[in-house]
């Protein structure tokens, strides 16, 4: 036999052996062991939400707490790519937050905005979906209607 046909033959069964080892570990975890990759979202098991299998320190969409955001414009200046935009107005007597949106789109996920904030307003929450057909869906407002800012407490003031 030619050497180029005993290297046609050899090809061959190297072929055979490594589809065989590659389908014996599909077959073992077809077979045997537990999923490991989990079909998300119908496949999360009865009453459970994405919240009940993402991590709690998992960095997700921001959140706000308008209750208590004292409207200190702290997390709009710290973000070094300008994705949060504020807007206060003096309504009667008492300040209001009249914007508050959050570009999800651009974000980095960076933080510095979160540990910047005096009052814990602003939080990562677990929401990951992010999937959209127009990407201005991801600049997320989080005030609909003019809201109060909260007091600020005295050890904030300090701070
Ligand atoms: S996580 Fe970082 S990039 Fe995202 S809004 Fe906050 S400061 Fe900006
Ligand atoms: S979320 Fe926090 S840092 Fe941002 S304006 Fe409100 S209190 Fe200030």
């Amino acid at each position: 036999m030619t050497n180029a046909a005993a290297q046609y033959f050899r090809n061959i069964k190297d072929a055979v052996r490594t589809t065989a080892k590659g389908m014996k570990i599909t077959l073992k975890y077809w077979l045997r062991e537990p999923a490991i990759t989990i079909e998300y979202p119908d496949r999360l098991g009865e009453g459970r939400t994405a919240d009940d299998i993402v991590q709690d320190r998992f960095r997700g969409f921001l959140r706000l707490d308008s209750s208590i955001c004292i409207g200190c414009l702290q997390c709009m200046k710290t973000c070094p790519i300008d994705c949060i935009l504020i807007t206060t107005e003096k309504i009667g007597e008492e300040r209001h937050l009249t914007r508050f949106d959050v570009d999800q789109s651009k974000c980095m996920y960076c933080g510095l905005c979160v540990e910047v904030c005096p009052t814990s307003a602003i939080t990562f929450s677990k929401r990951f979906e992010g999937a959209c057909y127009d990407i201005r869906e991801l600049c997320i407002s989080h005030i609909h209607q003019p809201a109060p800012v909260a007091k600020p407490k005295a050890k904030e003031k300090e701070g």
